[in-house]
């Protein structure tokens, strides 16, 4: 069994995923209006295709319990064929929220980010190997495209990385227990 961090269950609460939520929609909010802005060079690392959306598949196989690895070959090469592996290996910087390409940043990266949800079902695994597999994944999901860690908050982030940390620890708590089995449903 690999080893890191863990996360325990128990540690998300409705409104503490209440308020993430929000928070997302809030930027998913500040990204639509990306749409406007002049990022219309294609050789930019900023620049979406206007069939690249959130949402849209970039390669043809989806992200399951058992293709981890020929899934992360054929999604690096398709990042590099579109010019974005930088958005997701942490080497393009986030611009200052005043800078032009601010929301252009936040744009790339939600649309990265979208790539690598998984939705798995638990089936007929123990619900330890279902964590098992799935935090597997996760770790290869947080190598392949690492949240960066904030350069000057403190206690309290205020860079907005912090948000996105907790936006994708919940989402794949959200996910996990959405794949539990039946008998798990008032967990859900
Ligand atoms: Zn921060």
């Amino acid at each position: 069994m690999a080893t890191g961090p863990t996360t325990p269950l128990s540690h998300i609460d409705l409104q503490t995923l209440t308020s993430l939520f929000s928070q997302f929609n809030q930027m998913q909010q500040n990204s639509n209006r990306a749409n406007l802005s002049p990022i219309l060079d294609p050789t930019s690392h900023y620049y979406l295709h206007p069939g690249e959306s959130p949402g849209t598949p970039l390669i043809a196989s989806i992200l399951n319990l058992n293709n981890y690895h020929t899934w992360e070959t054929s999604m690096s090469r398709a990042l590099r064929g579109k010019n974005k592996i930088k958005c997701i290996d942490g080497s393009l910087p986030k611009p200052p929220s005043d800078d032009p390409l601010f929301e252009a940043w936040e744009r790339c990266n939600m649309y990265v980010g979208d790539i690598f949800c998984i939705t798995a079902k638990q089936e007929d695994m123990s619900i330890t190997d279902y964590f098992t597999k799935m935090k597997g994944i996760w770790e290869g999901l947080d190598n392949f495209k690492p949240v960066p860690s904030c350069e000057s908050c403190h206690e309290t982030c205020k860079c907005g990385l912090g948000i996105m940390r907790g936006y994708r620890q919940d989402t794949r708590m959200v996910r996990f227990l959405r794949g539990l089995s039946d008998q798990f449903t008032t967990v859900r």
